[in-house]
């Protein structure tokens, strides 16, 4: 697309996962100029297969976005580049975006598609587990690991409501507090499932391979599990938090209906506006978003 030489398109996109590819879709389709700067690190990259996404059940996330990108050829007008988006920044005609690499690229409006950034607990044997044996998503994965022994890494109010929907899935749930407190009513909830709960902080956890057979804690108990399902903190990108939008009381970026920020010409959709993250959500949300940025883009002139 020629215009990128001077660096400038209608739409910026930040992040090419479901919610940016499917924002990209509507937008090129609308003729309008997009540039999706994607640094290539979705939060599905783990997973061997995506679920609950209608006629495509089981696809891989790599198989998912290499269609997106093959259809997308058909509009001309919309260009990825991979890269790191460190900063953002308001003109006098929209907004402006600096990579890591060392690009610089000016939008009249701007899309927030980042993501959110899982942090893990650092226990022996989690990371090779997670995304095969280890989840956080019952409606992702619980399938996938029902009638099996299942264990739950949480506390708080994620732990009252893991714990007990897992019993959907399993008979067989535990709660591991990982050494964190549970006040009354998470207690109360629990025993009323009658969910075991184990306190003592998590050491390790073992099994051949990917796969989850022994979970091992401090106070020397062992536990025969198979399935560990996690309700991990979550955060965004520190820069995103530095444009001083408003967020949710969760810390997620605050949208509107139409996926806008209180931000001028500044929209964001997927993962990095709430804790209901599912891959079609976030398709639709981009969508969403791109059918009104386009509608602000064409009626502002
Ligand atoms: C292990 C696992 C399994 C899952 N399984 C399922 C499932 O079976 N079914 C389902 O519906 N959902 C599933 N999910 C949830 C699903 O993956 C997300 O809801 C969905 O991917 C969100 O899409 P998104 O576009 O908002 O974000 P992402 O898919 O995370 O994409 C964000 C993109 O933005 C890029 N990015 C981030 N920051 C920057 C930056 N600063 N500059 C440039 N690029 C950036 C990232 O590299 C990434 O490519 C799963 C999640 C996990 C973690």
């Amino acid at each position: 697309m020629g215009d990128l030489t001077k660096k400038e398109v209608d739409v910026l996109i930040v992040g090419g996962g479901p919610a940016g590819m499917s924002a990209a879709l509507y937008l090129g389709r609308a003729r309008k100029r997009v540039l999706v700067i994607d640094a290539g690190e979705p939060r599905h990259r783990v997973s061997k297969g995506v679920h609950n996404f209608l006629t495509r059940e089981g696809i891989s996330p790599d198989e998912l976005r290499q269609i997106a990108w093959s259809q997308m050829k058909a509009y001309p007008s919309v260009e990825r580049t991979e890269g790191y988006v460190e900063s953002a920044e308001q003109t006098a005609t929209g907004w402006r975006v600096r990579t890591r690499e060392g690009g610089v690229w000016e939008g009249r409006a701007l899309l927030l598609a980042v993501g959110v950034i899982d942090h893990h607990p650092t226990i022996r044997g989690y990371s090779e587990r997670w995304g095969e044996s280890i989840h956080h998503c019952p409606y992702c994965h619980g399938w996938e690991m029902k009638e099996r022994p299942l264990a739950v890494l949480a506390s708080g109010k994620p732990a009252q409501h893991l714990a007990p929907l897992l019993r959907g899935w399993s008979d067989d749930v535990i709660l591991l507090t990982n050494g964190e407190a549970l006040d009354a009513e998470d207690e109360e909830v629990l025993q009323r499932y009658k969910i075991p709960i184990y306190r003592s902080p998590v050491v390790s956890l073992e099994g051949p391979g990917s796969r989850l057979q022994t979970i091992s804690l401090e106070d020397g108990t062992s536990l025969a599990r198979e399935g560990l399902f996690v309700a991990g903190k979550q955060s965004l990108p520190t820069w995103v938090s530095l444009l001083g939008m408003d967020v949710t009381e969760e810390g997620y970026i605050r949208v509107d209906m139409m996926q806008k920020t209180n931000l001028p010409m500044l929209w964001a959709a997927g993962d990095c506006t709430s804790r209901m993250q599912q891959v079609l959500e976030a398709a639709a949300q981009g969508g969403r978003a791109g059918a009104i940025i386009n509608a602000t883009l064409t009626l502002s002139h």
